[in-house]
């Protein structure tokens, strides 16, 4: 079977050119490899996610000349998969009963010599007796990852070497929700998803979601993580950096070519004007290295 490249968009806003940019190179690194693309739906934060937003979401990516293979799936209609995923690792003896609210990690990340960005290990440890008590309290549970301690490496495309430390993540919340980790791995598999592009904040989770595919006995994907954008400040792009997205644009004249040019100008694709006539020389190994400053037209 050819594998398959992937998006995969929380539908909790618009998408902004930074967010575009970064499907524009999962898709270029599929298409350019004659890999499948998968569109794919992370709706399972009920609070956050809109139908409307993943409505727009497909249209805005479909208007900068981003197509997909099959349906769109969405996750939060394939919540029998995750937990059966979930019950082979809890009968595998890999996840433990956690009963701290958020106030108590972070005070527990905040003591003298602790790691404020991982789970501090409260419950990893609780004996049988101590989880019955916290049980009686009338706490429910999040199952979290019983995850080792060692270092996971991986060979990534755009960072090159890379490793880090997996961490003993959330997989089912309390009330029942499955959790982004358990969630993406799950749903990577079983779409036959082998090469992830997606925006380097989420480099820290690659450890944890290669432990989490090892359990389940699947194959490690190739991993791209790209640079986000930024602003002319060299802070994270939002909202308030003007013109950031395809409706922005629009309201101001700016035309979708437009931004579509300015994509590729930021690939370093020269003289092409669609992501389709892009394909045939894109590498990713000519990707800029360095964060991608992001100027609206609308201030040039
Ligand atoms: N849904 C995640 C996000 O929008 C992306 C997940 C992934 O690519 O692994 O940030």
């Amino acid at each position: 079977m050819i594998g398959a490249g992937r998006f995969a968009p929380s539908p909790s806003g618009d998408l902004h050119i930074g967010n575009l940019r970064t499907a524009a190179l999962a898709w270029l690194t599929a298409r350019s490899s004659r890999r499948r693309f998968l569109l794919r739906i992370e709706d399972l934060d009920a609070q956050r996610s809109r139908a409307s937003y993943a409505d727009r979401q497909l249209a805005d990516l479909h208007a900068i000349g981003i197509d997909w293979d099959g349906e769109v799936v969405r996750q939060s209609q394939r919540t029998s998969l995750y937990r059966e995923a979930l019950d082979v690792l809890v009968r595998g003896g890999h996840t433990f009963e956690c009963y701290c609210s958020r106030k108590d990690i972070r005070e527990a990340q905040s003591a003298p010599h602790a790691d404020a960005a991982r789970y501090p290990g409260t419950c990893r440890e609780l004996s049988e007796g101590e989880r019955a008590d916290r049980r009686n309290s009338g706490r429910p549970p999040t199952i979290r990852l019983r995850s080792p301690r060692g270092e996971y490496a991986w060979e990534d495309l755009v960072l090159g070497p890379s490793a880090s430390t997996p961490d003993d993540v959330v997989l089912a919340r309390w009330d029942g929700e499955f959790a982004y980790n358990l969630a993406v791995v799950v749903d990577d598999l079983d779409q036959g998803v082998d090469q992830i592009v997606r925006g380097d904040d989420l480099a820290d989770q690659t450890a944890t979601q290669i432990h989490l595919i090892e359990l389940l006995s699947g194959t490690t994907p190739e991993y791209a993580h790209v640079p986000l954008v930024l602003n002319r400040h060299g802070q994270r792009l939002s909202k308030r950096d003007g013109a950031v997205t395809l409706a922005d644009c629009a309201v101001q004249g700016i035309s979708r070519e437009r931004v579509v040019a300015q994509i590729l100008e930021s690939l370093g694709s020269v003289g092409q004007r669609t992501l389709r006539e892009s394909v045939a020389d894109f590498a990713l190994a000519d990707l800029p290295t360095a964060p991608w400053i992001f100027v609206s037209p609308a201030d040039c």
